[in-house]
């Protein structure tokens, strides 16, 4: 893009005038950015560090890493067999110019072949200019757009500056692997708490946030490198609702062991209203047992809720169910062992439904005003439950365990439909 801005003039300009990056460079980045391969072919170790080729002590050998007997060093082996294979690494040269801080993204190319010494490539595909007020511009190349990946770069195109939402490219994100040694920074990164490790956190991101954001110095300054990293990644808002909590963490030097685990368990204090001043509750010895205790307790709290709440509404059906059904309560007809009862009681449904395991207490059978629902037991065993329609004395359902008749179905049927002039006559008797 074209620079506009009296600002995009100044970066571009800067950036001209910017020394390129010096062999020694990109010498370190060979040596100390990359994976070192070995290829097991045809029952031999090829080195492709050194090219030298070598037959394995033991035939069967297959194993991960295997140390080059002529160069020395630990090769990660790969069994399968291109000719040609290449990997790509980025590192990060952290210098001052201009008064902003610049952090120089180089993207470095390993070719690799059999019987061959590796070769490199290096880009400087993004300079990333900080002002000391903390914001970014980025002057990159450009990429592939057609590429899959986001960083498909076109390796003979011109860094140019980017619109200013580049910071929300994923581009800009790019988390060099290493920073090369020796960054010099500008005073006030140092003075906000910058000493020499980025501690993997993406150098832009970690400045701009050092710049502007008074909780990423703050965990930097106490050492609260997990949280830090934490904060930068994509957890900004969580760290923020538990800033008191953080802030506990903070005076008493504890190291959180799973952040995730911390802040589920801080969610549980706040449900227990503990207090998030105190130590004792913020940080404890083990992380682990306190979250499953507090786990526990509120699993617990739940189940009696649950059950008082069942209780009440129990008390309460209870009330309704007898001012509507009271009128055919002691109705019994009985045959042999086989008794049949109105069921009273509101608690007898849930039983019922339990003992027979169908839905007549779940689904309210009791507040169904139009139903009376008798339950046929033999030797004080439920069998079935009976559901009669008033309005037009019926039987509507009449059912065993799970749903299907018992071996007393057609008896239980019988004595009903022999018996339902007692019913009706308990309803003629209240009009
Ligand atoms: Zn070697």
């Amino acid at each position: 893009m074209i620079p506009k801005t009296n600002l995009e003039k100044q970066l571009t300009a800067l950036s001209a005038s910017l020394p390129k990056i010096k062999p020694k460079v990109h010498v370190w980045a060979e040596k100390n950015i990359f994976l070192k391969w070995g290829v097991l072919s045809r029952s031999k170790f090829y080195c492709l560090e050194c090219a030298h080729v070598w037959k394995p002590t033991d035939p069967n050998t297959c194993s991960k890493f295997t140390a080059c007997t002529a160069c020395k060093a630990k090769l990660k082996i790969q069994s399968y067999n291109h000719v040609y294979f290449k990997e790509l690494e980025y590192s990060a040269v952290v210098q001052t110019y201009g008064g902003f801080q610049v952090i120089r993204i180089i993207c470095s190319q390993k070719h690799m072949k059999k019987n061959c010494a590796p070769t490199y490539s290096h880009s400087e595909v993004m300079q990333h200019w900080i002002s000391p007020e903390g914001e970014v511009r980025t002057l990159s190349m450009s990429v592939n757009v057609f590429a899959h990946a986001c960083d498909a770069w076109k390796l003979y195109s011109s860094l140019e500056i980017r619109p200013k939402d580049f910071s929300h490219n994923a581009k800009y994100r790019i988390n060099p692997y290493k920073v090369y040694p020796n960054a010099k920074v500008l005073p006030i990164l140092k003075r906000n708490g910058f000493k020499a490790s980025v501690h993997s956190i993406a150098p832009q991101i970690l400045f701009t946030a050092l710049l502007k954001d008074s909780i990423a110095e703050t965990l930097l300054k106490a050492k609260q490198f997990s949280l830090l990293q934490y904060y930068l990644g994509a957890s900004r808002q969580n760290i923020k609702r538990n800033w008191q909590a953080v802030k506990t963490v903070i005076k008493n030097g504890y190291l959180i062991s799973d952040i995730t685990i911390w802040e589920d368990y801080i969610e549980l204090l706040q449900y227990f209203e503990k207090d998030l001043n105190s130590a004792l509750y913020v940080c404890p010895t083990s992380l682990n047992e306190a979250h499953d205790l507090l786990v526990c307790r509120k699993r617990e709290l739940r189940r009696k809720k649950k059950l008082q709440d069942l209780r009440l509404e129990i008390e309460k059906a209870q009330d309704r169910y007898t001012s509507d059904k009271k009128r055919f309560f002691g109705l019994v007809f009985r045959q042999n062992e086989l008794s049949i009862t109105v069921i009273e009681n509101v608690r007898d449904f849930m039983q019922e439904g339990d003992d027979l395991g169908h839905c007549v207490f779940t689904n309210e059978y009791y507040s169904r005003k139009d139903s009376l629902i008798l339950s046929a037991k033999v030797d004080g065993q439920s069998v079935e439950t009976i559901e009669i329609s008033l309005n037009h004395m019926e039987i509507l359902q009449c059912r065993g365990l799970k749903n299907k008749p018992s071996k007393h179905h057609k008896i239980i049927l019988s004595l009903i439909k022999k018996n339902l002039y007692q019913i009706r006559s308990r309803i003629k008797n209240k009009k």
